[in-house]
């Protein structure tokens, strides 16, 4: 390739038959490739057209450690077209959709590597600049695998190509192995919504178009199946409306802790103390909400007040409910969620009041075009890039 490089200059746009068959020579025994050969690869494209690059990049360039390579030569061809659509002739139209079938495939042979390698920085908090401590990553920050898929939906409405997003997105959708749904929800889903959305608002997109439709379904889904829970087999005990205990710093923990979804409050205490809150708690009649016990593995020992677990249960679900509203509302308003969930829409909210649990169903991602039942209800204005729905994310404000 370096030879290449070394010729192109003097040769410019007209190339000799011996540097042509140099040109075939050095592209069949092209395997390590490099970011830096492209300008190279770009020439050749621009001089005997991009079949050969096609074929190369088919048969040659490895399937890892190549996502860097493939997606600079897939944007150093699309800059190509610019330069070439100044012709309008047979030859040129034959040209174009040999450089559109290439970026194509560079960008569908990249697709599968967009994960590798690509790692969330690791965030520490520092104590007085002494010592650092790790942070769990809870969305905020610096996410280079969200970068990642934001640079190839912008590519793709670049070059008006969203077919490989629909691979890209059905990948999104599949879960590592060693990886949990929680995790896989707090890394990536959660922080890729709102940038998403963003994305799509700035290039004059619905979020209603596909394949994001069907991601943002898919997500929603996934949520209800895997994260929401299950509701509990018993109605939730009634709390008490009046508050526990006589008002001493002590005391006063207990009524607030009863309703939230912690399962046990601790007093680590002298005895008088501990014989006091056990008095109160004797007094407010709640042996049906909560039990204590005492811990004697400490000094001074510890009056351990647990909820019973049909009280913990309720809390937790009560908990788990509100945070899946929260989900569902930072990736849809109501209306948009219609729009987004279809046919499942009654089942999520059926999921999310309790009445039934969700059963994850087809997680397919479809392709820009496909048609889907129920799909002729929506109101589509054709848009620079196909189908556009005037629905959510655009009005709504965009979480911080
Ligand atoms: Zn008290």
């Amino acid at each position: 390739m370096d030879v290449l490089t070394a010729i192109k200059g003097h040769l410019e746009n007209e190339v000799p038959t011996w540097a042509k068959e140099l040109v075939m020579e050095a592209l069949s025994t092209y395997t390590a490739p490099a970011v830096s050969d492209v300008p190279t690869l770009s020439w050749i494209a621009q001089v005997m057209g991009a079949k050969p690059i096609f074929e190369m990049v088919e048969q040659k360039v490895p399937d890892t450690g190549t996502y860097e390579f493939l997606i600079a030569l897939a944007r150093s061809l699309h800059d190509l077209r610019s330069v070439l659509s100044i012709e309008d002739s047979i030859a040129a139209g034959q040209q174009e959709a040999e450089l559109a079938r290439t970026i194509h495939h560079c960008i569908s042979a990249a697709i599968p590597q967009w994960e590798v390698g690509v790692e969330i920085p690791q965030q520490v908090r520092s104590f007085h600049g002494i010592f650092d401590i790790p942070v769990y990553y809870n969305g905020v920050g610096p996410n280079p695998k969200v970068d990642r898929i934001i640079d190839l939906v912008e590519l793709c409405f670049k070059i008006d190509d969203l077919a490989p997003l629909t691979t890209l997105l059905e990948n999104l959708l599949q879960i590592p192995a060693k990886t949990t749904v929680h995790d896989r929800f707090r890394v990536l889903y959660k922080p890729l919504v709102p940038r998403l959305k963003t994305t799509l608002t700035a290039l004059g997109q619905s979020m209603a178009l596909e394949p994001f439709k069907s991601f943002f379904k898919n997500v929603i889904s996934l949520y209800l199946a895997r994260i929401l829970g299950v509701v509990p087999a018993f109605p939730p005990p009634t709390l008490p409306n009046t508050n526990i205990g006589c008002g001493c710093s002590h005391c006063e923990q207990i009524t607030p802790w009863l309703s939230r979804s912690t399962a046990k409050l601790t007093f680590q205490a002298v005895q008088q103390t501990r014989t006091h809150i056990e008095g109160q708690i004797t007094k407010a009649r709640i042996s049906h909400l909560a039990r204590m016990s005492t811990d004697a593995t400490g000094r001074p020992y510890t009056l351990v007040v647990n909820k019973v677990p049909e009280l913990e249960a309720a809390l937790v679900w009560r908990d788990a409910q509100k945070l899946a509203e929260e989900f569902i509302e930072s990736v849809a308003d109501t209306d948009a969620t219609k729009v987004i969930m279809q046919d499942r829409y009654q089942d999520a909210t059926d999921a999310l009041s309790g009445v039934k649990v969700f059963i994850l169903g087809d997680m397919r991602v479809a392709r820009r075009g496909d048609i889907i039942p129920g799909e002729g209800i929506l109101p589509l204005v054709p848009g620079a890039a196909g189908a556009t729905v005037p629905v959510a994310g655009v009005k709504r404000k965009q979480p911080s």
